[in-house]
């Protein structure tokens, strides 16, 4: 693995860099014929770019397009594997660890339990092990890591830096520089939420804004705008769980009544009724009539939330967390409950299912270094 000269001026970085972007958007590769043509470069540029980029082993063949009269001419792809980063989701008691390479595609995927934590130190130390025996166990090469990123249950300044609350973690106002210090490689931190809706935001190569709701055991969101979340003043946008949905209702855990999340969480639908979400929806499909009485229910309420969100935001609005692995059959549904709110959208076409209901967090909070990479290349 050759390193890319580093004395390239700036001008040669950008054109080595639009090859190697257009490349990474042509699915299937291209060949140095197409390239020249369609970046309106001479082929002696591309050919010497291409020459630096297969020598740093970033760029590969993939296979001969098919041949037209001519000659047959090899094509050329991203190594998608040159180089990775990972993710980590951190819950009061879980690590979901992942890998992901420069496509965001998963590589290795690892749920561990570590104990209640007194701080950040401790936390620290069972990360690092836990992150250590992840990258030697799946074989990954530590000289290709972009760098670690670590998604939180947290709201956090806007520097990523300081813990500003974390309730699920027992943590308000903790400097992270601690957890910072004890991972021996680049490191950022970010929301969870806001996190699953940058991976989604990837996913759907959305060029707009979008508004990402999280249905799990808390119900969050991120809004995102141009790929940017939009924090607000406090870090709090996109704290959709909180949107009053029935004024005077159920208790939520943030102590206000009739939130969105005390209606729509997973937690209606499995630990208050005593069961698991799996037993929720095979019930509800075997016409459970209390079950069938309480999804309307849920629908109801969520179908308020999205169209609140719609008519602040005029954005699409995905839908994700693990409850989103179960909506598919209900989607016309809740599109239809929703479009009956919505005074200007007949069928309201602009909620969709996620792309990752599993590992969002972790996900988007690796591609933030694989974004990185792919803009400074
Ligand atoms: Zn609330």
């Amino acid at each position: 693995m050759e390193k890319l000269h580093e004395t390239a001026t700036e001008r040669r970085r950008l054109t080595r860099n639009s090859i190697y972007r257009y490349l990474y958007d042509a699915p299937g590769g291209r060949s140095k014929q197409e390239i020249a043509e369609d970046l309106a470069m001479s082929l002696p540029t591309v050919h010497q770019n291409l020459t630096e980029l297969l020598r740093a082993e970033l760029v590969r063949p993939d296979g001969m397009s098919a041949s037209t009269g001519g000659r047959r001419a090899l094509r050329l792809t991203v190594a998608e594997n040159a180089r990775f980063a990972v993710g980590v989701s951190v819950s009061g008691d879980h690590f979901r660890m992942l890998a992901a390479n420069l496509r965001l595609e998963e590589i290795a995927y690892r749920k561990s339990s570590h104990p209640r934590t007194a701080g950040l130190e401790e936390l620290g130390r069972y990360l690092v092990a836990e992150l250590e025996a992840f990258l030697t166990d799946f074989g990954l090469n530590r000289d290709k890591l972009l760098g670690v990123g670590v998604a939180l249950p947290a709201i956090l300044n806007a520097e990523g830096t300081r813990i500003l609350a974390a309730p699920t973690m027992h943590l308000q106002n903790a400097d992270l520089q601690p957890l910072t210090d004890a991972i021996p490689y680049p490191t950022l931190f970010r929301n969870d939420a806001t996190s699953g809706g940058y991976a989604e935001w990837f996913a759907r190569k959305e060029t707009d804004s979008m508004a990402y709701l999280s249905l799990e055991g808390g119900v969050g969101g991120a809004v995102l705008m141009n790929g940017a979340p939009y924090t607000g003043q406090n870090g709090r946008s996109g704290e959709f769980g909180h949107i009053c949905v029935q004024p005077g209702g159920l208790r939520c855990q943030c102590g206000k009544q009739g939130c969105l999340e005390a209606y729509c969480s997973s937690a209606r639908i499995s630990s208050d009724l005593g069961i698991t979400v799996e037993q929720f929806f095979a019930g509800l499909e075997e016409g459970n009539a209390a079950y069938v009485t309480l999804w309307q229910e849920y629908l109801q309420h969520l179908a308020q939330g999205l169209c609140i969100i719609r008519m602040t935001l005029d954005c699409n609005i995905v839908l994700g967390g693990y409850l989103a692995q179960y909506l598919p059959p209900y989607l016309p549904e809740l599109r239809r409950l929703t479009a009956a709110l919505d005074p200007f959208d007949e069928d309201a076409g602009y909620v969709h299912l996620c792309h990752y209901p599993k590992h969002a967090a972790s996900l988007g909070v690796a591609l933030n270094f694989i974004n990185r990479f792919l803009e400074q290349l």
